[in-house]
């Protein structure tokens, strides 16, 4: 089987071959640190996840850098041109990043490089572009990027662009603007007053980069000049990363990018997140109704390529799924360790299962049909056990099972499925101690499971293990 990847550039679904054998570089841009990151900013970021583990998953070596804009426009605003402002701002959102990361078990970056720390190899990559004359120097000392210098800019690739819509020669020092404005874009900009003390004193004169050189310089420094997937949400699309390709290859004079995986936006209750409509929601509103595993499956579960529409009641079946998959390994936890086997042993299930996931994840992360298969065989396998007909072998391969694709789908506790056996065998001797009304031994046993790290929940099917948070 193999991977197809919708590729922004050809604008087809390719199968996904990386330019060296099981490597994969792999690259998304990170967050612009001068605001809490919205939770729009983490569907980005935990579709990049799902991208990567299933790579991993696929037995390739994968290495993830992620950038931190920590200057640009927006951050020097949000600092008022003060230095040391800028750098308490920019590592607070930072942290705050990071942990929102963390909370939805996004698997870490190899690198998150800073753009404030990488300076030095932007200039080395802009001085390359003054040496091939891709740049040039403008009258208040700001450097551009020349676009018709460089042929395929804004014609084959990333973008089309009429011809009407490209003004070579006249420029942007603007480090966001939309197609209308197809410019000479700026990669150095020259001091100005209100950077304050926010400049770096270089070859190339006094100032700061522009936003678009930093992630050329940034992955190119990691990475190298040739990368196999670049990621991001469709608004980096344009201008960002097509001034990305056409600096880097001007530059290096290979093809930066083989394929470029862009995530549709997310929108709420049907609503475009924006400042003005003070609609913009965080993580940390979402985390006091929602549990991260839950969420995390609600920002999963649309096809990344699709808009998502983030609404509570998505939120609530995303918490009842989590509910039923924990559910179902209970019971398969159960079954194993009763040590029953009723019925004849069916590796075809679990083995099912996994074929329809691969499959379906195989094209271009189709991760709804993905899920789809596991609900399906979740329904059916419950009616099953409810008939008896489900045997301690195929419980425990429905647990490897679902082990091995929550490697992937990282929405639950990664350990859950390697409950020992000896805590079955103890709450058996529980449930024998207490049917014996020895409830002293009872105690003693359910104080050391607690020890132990489990708390034991009543349920109808039973008392089961519930690992300590
Ligand atoms: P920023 O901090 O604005 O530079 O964005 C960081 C990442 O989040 C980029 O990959 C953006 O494309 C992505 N992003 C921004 N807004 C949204 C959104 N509403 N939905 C999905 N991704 C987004
Ligand atoms: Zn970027």
């Amino acid at each position: 089987m193999t991977l197809k990847l919708y590729n922004t550039l050809s604008r087809k679904k390719e199968e996904f071959v990386p330019l060296q054998d099981k490597k994969v570089k792999m690259y998304a841009c990170g967050p612009t640190v001068y605001s809490y990151p919205h939770i729009g900013n983490y569907r980005a970021y935990v579709f990049e996840d799902l991208l990567r583990r299933y790579l991993e998953y696929k037995d390739y070596d994968v290495t993830l850098i992620m950038n931190i804009t920590d200057v640009d426009d927006k951050t020097i605003k949000a600092s008022d041109g003060d230095k040391s402002k800028l750098l308490s701002i920019t590592r607070r959102y930072e942290k705050a990043f990071k942990k929102g990361l963390s909370v939805l078990n996004v698997k870490n970056a190899d690198e998150y490089p800073r753009a404030t720390e990488t300076i030095d190899e932007m200039v080395e990559l802009i001085e390359e572009l003054l040496k091939k004359k891709y740049a040039y120097k403008a009258e208040d000392g700001s450097l551009y990027f020349s676009i018709d210098k460089y042929p395929g800019y804004g014609k084959e690739n990333l973008v089309h662009l009429n011809p009407d819509e490209m003004r070579a020669g006249e420029r942007v020092s603007d480090d966001e603007y939309d197609k209308e404005g197809a410019h000479d874009f700026v990669l150095w900009k020259a001091w100005k007053e209100e950077d304050g003390d926010i400049y770096w004193e270089t070859s190339l004169g006094k100032g700061r980069p522009g936003w678009h050189i930093e992630c050329s310089a940034m992955s190119m420094k990691y990475l190298g000049e040739e990368l196999d997937i670049h990621c991001g949400g469709v608004d980096n699309i344009f201008p960002h990363h097509e001034n990305e390709i056409a600096q880097s290859e001007a530059a290096s004079g290979k093809k930066f990018v083989k394929y470029w995986v862009h995530c549709a936006h997310l929108i709420y209750e049907g609503e475009k997140m924006s400042k003005s409509r003070g609609n913009i929601i965080l993580l940390e509103d979402l985390i006091k109704k929602y549990s991260p595993e839950a969420i995390r499956l609600a920002l999963l579960s649309t096809h990344y390529r699709s808009q998502l529409d983030l609404t509570d009641k998505k939120l609530k079946e995303a918490e009842g799924s989590i509910r039923k998959i924990t559910d179902f390994m209970q019971t398969m936890e159960r079954i194993r360790g009763e040590g029953r086997f009723v019925g004849p042993l069916s590796a075809g299930r679990p083995m099912e299962l996994h074929k329809e996931f691969e499959e379906a994840l195989e094209d271009d992360l189709n991760i709804s049909e993905a899920l789809s298969a596991l609900y399906r065989t979740m329904r059916n396998a419950n009616i099953l056990k409810d008939e008896g007909d489900i045997g301690k072998e195929e419980a425990g391969q429905f647990l490897l099972e679902l082990d091995h694709m929550n490697k992937v789908l990282g929405i639950l506790p990664e350990k859950e499925t390697e409950i020992d056996q000896s805590v079955y065998e103890m709450i058996r001797q529980r449930e024998d101690a207490r049917l014996a009304k020895d409830w002293a031994l009872s105690d003693k046993i359910r104080d050391e499971l607690f020890e132990m790290g489990y708390n034991l929940e009543d349920t109808p099917r039973g008392t089961l293990p519930k690992r300590r948070k």
